[in-house]
């Protein structure tokens, strides 16, 4: 059966290896130890939602492959409506847990782009690429496999290319190829929900030149694959997440540097070999389809925001309403990079290998504005909600619990005869959390910078078109080219 449970994901990480690294020791168990388990939890709200009625529309689809029933993550999204179930899927994420469930969501994309850059390399070279990919596919859809996704590798001295680098193992390279295999070395940094996943889809972090052809490679590990040993990042700034109490939500995001030591990959789980000429194509439907889609990632939060919002509000003696006009200018907020990405979306169109890709120029504003509205949004949220939510102005959960001054922190903690202190609390944490905490997602730098999106916005001004038209409105009929650049 293709549709897996909580239970069959959690089973699946306990059977495998560790090595996963946090706070300097080895994690035994990544569902179970405090550094992790928040994160295997949020992806595991994927997986009780397939089975949920209210979500089930949106977190399972049918595979176009076998026709059985399968968890949205690791569909091929062929339409328009595919595609839109992405974003539905992200904001209905963020709505279950408040934050960043990279596992369901990189490796899912990575998947779709090589599918359509398969086909064009079978086509060039005779490769059978897509043919691999589509085993993997199968196998990932039966059973339900978390897939992170790594694009972003440690890179070294940025004003450098790759085969430029000092150290060559900055990007990710295929160290030797063999008959049976390749073996590559190197480091991929930032990957999200690396310890939540079962695999991690490899792909090129940049466009590249035949000089770095090492560097083109493209497959798919186990987690736990020997060879790779992880570091989880992730941390807010203390110890609260090894801490089991309110001061931190029961779910969380992760982040992983991937160190290759010489690991082989079988033939069967390699996409890309040295096919240089295609990375920029991956980059490209890569950059097209995640940036439209996380919007929908940042309206969701935008919306638990609100929420929590309101709850602070309340909880402070105050009505909702009383702020309805920063609650409108939040969710305007959602809405524009949500609806920008769908509009993304819908001026795409379905590559002839079948997967969708979507409309660059959109896809890249909506990223410039993901990397700007939801620290707006975070602003209201922190102003509605007053310095309990703001920089850390409360007691910890051992101080407001202390046998000793408890009750008087909590006798002070309570604003007014309707609400607990400890609901005010609770409020105030998840806020705090949302909006300068651990819950924060990568608005500005996760799916790339926006100084990189704007590259590509840029790329699509036509400037003399549009200076045309005005030139003509206005009446002007000299011509008005640029000066010529000074020497
Ligand atoms: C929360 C979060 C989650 C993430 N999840 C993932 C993930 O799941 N998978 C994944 O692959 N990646 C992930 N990333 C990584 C993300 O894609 C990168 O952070 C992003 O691409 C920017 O790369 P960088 O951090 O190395 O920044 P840098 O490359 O160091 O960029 C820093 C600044 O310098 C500018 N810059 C860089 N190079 C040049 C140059 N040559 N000339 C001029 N300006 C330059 C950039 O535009 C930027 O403004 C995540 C990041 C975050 C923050």
């Amino acid at each position: 059966m293709a549709l897996k449970t909580r239970e069959d994901y959690i089973k699946s990480l306990k059977a495998m290896r560790p090595n996963v690294y946090k706070f300097g020791k080895l994690i035994s168990d990544v569902t179970t130890d405090p550094a992790t388990r928040r994160t295997v939890e949020s992806h595991a709200r994927a997986f009780d939602a397939a089975y949920d009625p209210k979500y089930a529309e949106i977190a399972t689809t049918v595979s176009s492959f076998t026709g059985e029933k399968i968890h949205r993550f690791t569909s091929l999204m062929e339409s328009l409506e595919d595609i839109m179930y992405n974003s539905k899927f992200k904001r209905m994420m963020y709505h279950l847990t408040g934050t960043c469930t990279g596992g369901t969501c990189v490796g899912w994309n990575a998947l779709n782009v090589m599918w359509n850059v398969t086909y064009e390399m079978d086509k060039e070279y005779g490769t059978n690429y897509q043919e691999r990919l589509k085993k993997w596919i199968l196998y990932a859809q039966e059973n339900g496999l978390v897939v992170a996704g790594a694009l972003t590798d440690a890179k070294g001295d940025r004003s450098l290319r790759a085969s430029q680098q000092p150290d060559l193992d900055s990007n990710l390279r295929i160290k030797e190829i063999r008959d049976d295999g390749i073996v590559i070395r190197g480091c991929k940094a930032m990957i999200c929900g690396v310890a939540a996943s079962n695999e991690i889809f490899l792909l090129p972090g940049s466009a590249y030149r035949e000089e770095d052809k090492d560097f083109a490679v493209a497959c798919v590990v186990p987690r736990d694959i020997e060879g790779l040993t992880i570091v989880e990042t992730r941390r807010p700034s203390d110890e609260r997440e090894l801490e089991n109490n309110f001061d931190i939500p029961e779910t969380g995001i992760s982040q992983a540097y991937l160190i290759f030591e010489d690991v082989f990959i079988p033939n069967d789980r390699v996409f890309m070999c040295k096919e240089f000429k295609y990375t920029g194509k991956i980059i490209q439907y890569f950059t097209a389809n995640y940036r439209a889609c996380i919007g929908a990632c940042v309206a969701g939060q935008g919306d638990v925001m609100i929420g929590a919002a309101a709850l602070i509000a309340r909880a402070n003696g105050l009505a909702a309403g009383t702020f309805m006009n920063k609650i409108i200018e939040m969710a305007i907020n959602n809405e524009t990079t949500y609806g920008l990405g769908i509009g993304a979306m819908a001026a795409g169109k379905k590559h002839p290998a079948g997967a969708w890709v979507s409309d660059p120029l959109l896809a890249h504003t909506n990223k410039v504005l993901v990397a700007t509205l939801p620290y707006e949004t975070k602003r209201l949220c922190q102003d509605i909600g007053g310095g309990i939510v703001e920089t850390g102005c409360f007691p910890s959960y051992k101080d407001f619990m202390s046998p000793e001054y408890g009750h008087l922190v909590q006798k002070y903690v309570k604003a007014g005869a309707r609400y607990s202190a400890e609901t005010r609390a609770r409020a105030a944490r998840l806020i705090e959390w949302l909006t300068i905490g651990a819950g924060v997602p990568g608005c500005m730098h996760g799916g790339g910078s926006p100084d990189g999106a704007k590259l590509v916005v840029r790329a699509n001004i036509p400037l003399e078109e549009f200076a045309e038209y005005a030139r003509k409105l206005a009446g002007i009929t000299e011509e008005m080219p640029e000066p010529e650049k000074k020497k």
